[in-house]
């Protein structure tokens, strides 16, 4: 673990860096308030401080303050280092944010102990973040494939939608569906298909923009969500994902699975209209409807009712 040692003092430093350094931690020092407001806000913060309360540039109690303003995450166990001993300063230094304290000139033995004790709080909040983090994942994403789960790809479609509204900006839905997908489950079993759902949703990420959005919104039906993009870019988009999957070989025990995909295209355009999740949904469910009429693997464009203008010039 790294630890932050803030304190104007040298040889309190020193004594610090190297009880620390001998007890196994990785020691940063600083030699005043504002250096060491730096690296606790600099990449990869050390995620324990020791803080002299007595500092030049920003006192120790100060600077507790600052961290918790910013309520970063991971979180930093501050030790404020005190010869300030009577029960008021302890209060405030501990409503500061600190989360204990030590009395100067330390004990070694108590300080060790201190400080294993914040490295215990440090790892059970890390425990709880990454528990916290899977749950977040598990409620979110596909289990099959990875990418956002239906409800997931829903929610990000209504952001995008407001932010089309917003800005008068574009937006691009597509609704993608794995041509005879039945038969493939039939012809090469189900755990095939699955490697073709797979295959077909890093496939999809891997050929869309940072910022567009990849979901799962049904049995073979993912939903792709396009911001900023009009017709023609999305229909670009939806003919760059159509080739890419066409050209995929799935590997599958007996032979080999060369799938394709019929795409609906849906697009709200410049925000002139407020279009609903729910119509931009079926409009897309409508073309790749058509899309499967005209023959598969090929790309339709659905068109939106006319509705009526929100803003009049
Ligand atoms: P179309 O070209 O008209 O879309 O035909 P299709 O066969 O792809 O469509 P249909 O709706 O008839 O069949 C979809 C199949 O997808 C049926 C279902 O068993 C299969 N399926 C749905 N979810 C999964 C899954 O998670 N894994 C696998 N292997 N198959 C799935
Ligand atoms: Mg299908
Ligand atoms: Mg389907």
């Amino acid at each position: 673990m790294r630890i932050l040692v803030a304190d104007d003092e040298p040889m309190s430093r020193r004594l610090l860096q190297s009880s620390l350094t001998k007890w196994g931690y990785e020691v940063v020092t600083a030699a005043d308030g504002l250096a060491a407001l730096a690296v606790l806000q600099g990449a990869e913060p050390p995620s324990l401080a020791i803080l002299d309360w007595m500092m030049p540039g920003m006192e120790g109690v100060k600077l507790c303050e600052e961290i918790r303003a910013k309520k970063a995450e991971p979180y930093t166990y501050v030790i404020l280092l005190t010869n300030r001993h009577s029960l008021g300063d302890i209060i405030q230094g501990l409503e500061a944010g600190a989360d204990d304290y030590v009395r100067k000139p330390f004990d070694p033995s108590e300080l060790k102990v201190r400080v294993a004790t914040g490295e215990r709080i440090l790892a059970l909040q890390a425990e709880l973040i990454s528990a916290r983090d899977a749950l977040r994942d598990q409620a979110t994403r596909d289990h099959l494939t990875r990418v956002w789960n239906r409800a997931a790809i829903l929610a990000v479609l209504d952001e995008e939608l407001d932010r089309a509204r917003r800005d008068g900006s574009s937006c691009g839905l597509l609704m993608v569906d794995l041509d005879n997908f039945k038969r493939i489950n039939d012809t090469f079993g189900h755990a095939a298909g699955d490697e073709v759902l797979r295959e077909t949703a890093r496939t999809l990420v891997a050929s869309t923009r940072r910022y567009d959005s990849v979901g799962r919104y049904g049995g073979e039906e993912f939903l792709i969500v396009l911001p900023g993009c009009d017709e023609v870019n999305s229909v670009s988009h939806a003919e760059r994902l159509r080739t890419a999957v066409a050209n995929l070989a799935v590997a599958a025990g007996a032979g080999i699975i060369c799938p394709t995909l019929s795409l609906g295209v849906a697009i709200v355009d410049g925000g002139e209209h407020d279009v609903a999740a729910a119509d931009l949904i079926h409009c897309a469910d409508v073309a790749l409807y058509q899309a499967k009429a005209n023959g598969r693997d090929r790309v339709e464009v659905g068109r939106l009712p006319q509705l009526t203008p929100t803003t009049c010039l």
